[in-house]
């Protein structure tokens, strides 16, 4: 058995950004992964407030060799004959104007060797398996990729294994999205098209029918695409996932058409199953949830990545506190538990509301009125976790959208409709994770 004072489970953003945090303070960390970096991972569109972020973790230069700048979003819509572009310049706080498009394999390992470097022990190809909490601290059991096992003791686990949700799992403490329900389908494509200049690294939202598409463009060339759509959508599919791709692709005859002389890289589609879920809670006296395996919301707004890392610096305080000065550490737990819950609400009005044609017109025809436009920017930009005042602002657009809607009651009513309809369970799909098909 070997002895640290805090084990990471899982070196994606949130255990990585973790794990350097509490090396950094002096603290034996030990941060165990069971894929090996690079490894692949969906999520490549960062926001605004993830750059601090990897300035206060010593890695913006690196991060910026690797990324696609991405100055704002593109918004395109079927029933719209204009596409809309919004900046981040345009939000609240002018001194956070972009973010990048990154190749999660590369931003991940930056991340994790980051970590390293800072005197985490990172440990790649090492999956844990069984954690054994008792009043000072747990017993983590861990296995190898050759199958060797290895044990520690730790004062602390930090559970950071994103979708995986190791903890909650052991606790019973994951709930499916009563409010939510998608899944997705996503490829990277070469020669697709580009937008001109500055615009070329914008993220573009595409709606269909179905949900909505990304088409991330990245810094080598290729561009990501993916459509988000209703479980039941996917769950009608009656042929290769190739083939069925190509046919949601051809929903969208404005995506189609930028795709049109581009070629699917490696033949490789992947779909993913129901993905909203949150957990009871995120910490208990030895441990905290991070990130993704604490909760996952719809990827519309690209905001995983940053509230992971956000999750991690708050995180990496808690642990502090309840290594040191234990008194406080209820307290200290209360409040991240607060914080925890707060960006995914924030981002989830939004979320539920996205395919709503009401909302759609609020993005189609951004207005500033009361300063709604550049709350909104801010909220996308990913900043709500400091001073910023943009809360009244967003109150004034939410009660903007519900006037809107009473004032449109058929419409308002069949898109709630629709909405239950398109929501409803039906059960797992083909699993919860990230499976792949050529
Ligand atoms: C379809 C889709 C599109 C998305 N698009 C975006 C986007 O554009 N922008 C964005 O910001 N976010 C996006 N996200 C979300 C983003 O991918 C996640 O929020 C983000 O990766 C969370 O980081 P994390 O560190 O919590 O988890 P992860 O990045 O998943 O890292 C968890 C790590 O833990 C490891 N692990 C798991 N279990 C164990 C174990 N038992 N032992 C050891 N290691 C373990 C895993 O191998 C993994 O490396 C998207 C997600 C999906 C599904």
């Amino acid at each position: 058995m070997e002895a640290c004072d805090v084990l990471v489970i899982g070196g994606g953003p949130a255990g990585a950004t973790a794990a350097a945090l509490l090396a950094s303070q002096g603290r034996k960390v030990v941060m165990l992964e069971k894929a090996h970096h690079p490894r692949f991972h969906i999520g490549e569109s960062l926001l605004p407030a993830n750059v601090a972020l990897f300035d206060r973790l010593g890695v913006r230069d690196q991060i910026e060799r690797i990324g696609m700048p991405k100055w704002g979003v593109e918004f395109v819509s079927p029933d719209h004959d204009h596409a809309a572009q919004v900046e981040f310049a345009e939000a609240w706080d002018k001194s956070m104007p972009y973010a990048w498009q990154v190749r999660r394999s590369e931003m991940d390992e930056i991340l994790f060797r980051n970590a390293a470097a800072r005197g985490a022990q990172a440990i790649e190809g090492c999956r844990v398996r069984e954690v054994r909490f008792d009043a000072d601290g747990a017993d983590v059991l861990a296995v190898q990729d050759d199958g060797s096992r290895r044990q520690w003791r730790a004062r602390f686990v930090v559970d950071a294994s994103g979708r995986d949700t190791f903890l909650s799992n052991k606790f019973k403490a994951k709930q499916k999205n009563p409010r939510h329900n998608s899944s997705a389908l996503f490829g990277h494509f070469r020669n697709a098209e580009r937008l001109p200049g500055k615009l070329e690294g914008n993220i573009t939202i595409f709606w269909f029918d179905h949900g909505w598409f990304w088409y991330i463009p990245l810094a080598d060339g290729t561009t990501s695409v993916g459509a988000v759509c209703w479980p039941h959508y996917l769950k009608s599919r009656s042929k290769p996932l190739k083939e069925f791709f190509a046919d949601t692709i051809a929903m969208c005859p404005a995506l189609a058409k930028r795709l049109e002389a581009a070629e699917l890289v490696d033949d490789a589609v992947y779909a993913t199953g129901n993905y909203s879920y949150t957990s009871t809670h995120c910490s208990g006296e030895r441990y905290l949830m991070l990130g993704d395996a604490y909760t996952f919301i719809d990827p519309v707004f690209s905001s995983g990545v940053y509230l992971a890392m956000h999750s991690a610096f708050e995180g990496a305080e808690v642990v502090a506190t309840s290594l040191d000065q234990p008194a406080r550490a209820a307290d200290a737990r209360q409040r991240f538990e607060r914080e925890m819950r707060k960006g995914p609400r924030e981002f989830s009005w939004f979320i539920f509301r996205v395919t709503n044609p009401t909302m759609r017109d609020f993005f189609m025809y951004p207005q500033n009125p009361f300063r709604v436009k550049e709350a909104l920017l801010s909220l996308l930009a990913g900043d709500i976790h400091g001073k910023t005042p943009i809360w009244r602002s967003l109150r004034t657009l939410k009660a903007i959208y519900f006037a809107v809607c009473i004032v449109n009651p058929r419409r308002s009513w069949n898109a709630w409709r629709r909405r239950q309809r398109n929501i409803r369970d039906l059960g797992p799909l083909a699993g919860e994770n990230i499976l792949e098909a050529k």
